[in-house]
Formats: C-alpha cells, structure tokens, sequence
C-alpha cells in the first residue's frame, strides 16, 4: 500500500489544496491530509472547523481521509505508514524553503517528499491571500469552494462585529 500525506494548515482550504489533494490521490493508494493542530493565534479557523471543511471538499475522493496532526510531521508518518510527503510547489519562492524541509525530513526518517507542480490557475493562490483579500470585499468565490466562501465571508462579519 503506497501512502502519502498533503500536509498543511489549510486555514481554510483553497482550490489550490483541493487540486493537490487530487492528484496525489491518483498516485497514491491512499492520501492522509493532515492539518496542522498546533495552537496559533494567527488562525481564522479552530483546528476542527478546518479539517471538517476539509472533509467535505474531499469527500468525492474514495481514497482520501482527513486527519488532524501535531508535533513532527515525521512522527505523523511513522504511526501512520506513510512513505511520501506531497507538497505542491507554486512558484521559485516555495523552492528554498521546501527543499530545506524535505531534506530535514528525510534526515528524521525515511521518508520522501514529491513536489507536485501547481496548476498554473492556482499558482497565485494561497489561503493568507485569499484571508487578506477578502477583508477587504475582494470577491473570492472563485478560489475557495463554494461553502468555504460562505464560512468565510461569516466569520469576517464575526470578527469585523467584535472588533466594532
Ligand atoms: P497556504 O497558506 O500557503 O495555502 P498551507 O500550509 O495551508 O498554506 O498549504 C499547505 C500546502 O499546500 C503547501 O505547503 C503547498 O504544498 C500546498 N499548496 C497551497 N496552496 C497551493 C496552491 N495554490 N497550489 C499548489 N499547492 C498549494
């Protein structure tokens, strides 16, 4: 059994993730997405908002679960017999940093990265992006699927009532 994680903290998931997930899962016998639990203050979303949009947008994929996951990736992929780490890559500016961290995670276990490229419609995307973008009335309908729009463009009138 060939198995893969897509790793993240899909803060909320994109059609970038989505497109990802779906290509990895036509490599893999099966992919874990695995969303990154660890507390941060910077989050939009708690961790089981996150992982339960997650859910439903990969709920056509058979061969695709949802999981949520703290401390070392590499850990994650121990327990979980997991051989490949796939991570897309969107432009030159994710190179370093991503080739860095496979070789860092390699040298933890024996575990390899895929980089998938990006499909060229997503590569600007990123969920900081689509977050900053709609603060301020952006429309991002068309990057986000449509029941992440509409949790997010709430959760903005949430935080815009609280903070008056
Ligand atoms: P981001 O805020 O950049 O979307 P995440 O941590 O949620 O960050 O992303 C998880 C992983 O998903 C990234 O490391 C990257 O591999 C992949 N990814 C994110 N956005 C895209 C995209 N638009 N196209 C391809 N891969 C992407």
């Amino acid at each position: 059994m060939r198995r893969a994680v897509c790793p993240g903290s899909f803060d909320p998931v994109t059609n970038g993730h989505i497109d990802i997930v779906q290509r990895a899962s036509a490599l893999f016998d099966e992919v874990v997405v695995a969303v990154g639990v660890n507390k941060s203050k910077n989050r939009l979303f708690s961790a089981e908002e996150r992982i339960e949009m997650l859910r439903e947008a990969c709920a056509g994929f058979d061969n695709v679960r949802v999981d949520g996951f703290s401390g070392l990736l590499t850990d994650f992929c121990t327990e979980n017999g997991i051989q490949a780490i796939v991570k897309g890559l969107r432009a030159v500016s994710d190179f370093d940093y991503e080739l860095q961290m496979a070789q860092m995670n390699a040298s933890l276990t024996d575990v390899e990265t895929v980089f998938v490229p990006t499909s060229p419609e997503y590569s600007f995307l990123a969920s900081s992006l689509v977050k900053e973008v709609a603060m301020f009335g952006g429309d991002v309908s068309a990057l986000v699927p449509a029941f992440v729009h509409r949790a997010l463009t709430e959760r903005l009138a949430e935080r815009a009532t609280a903070e008056g």
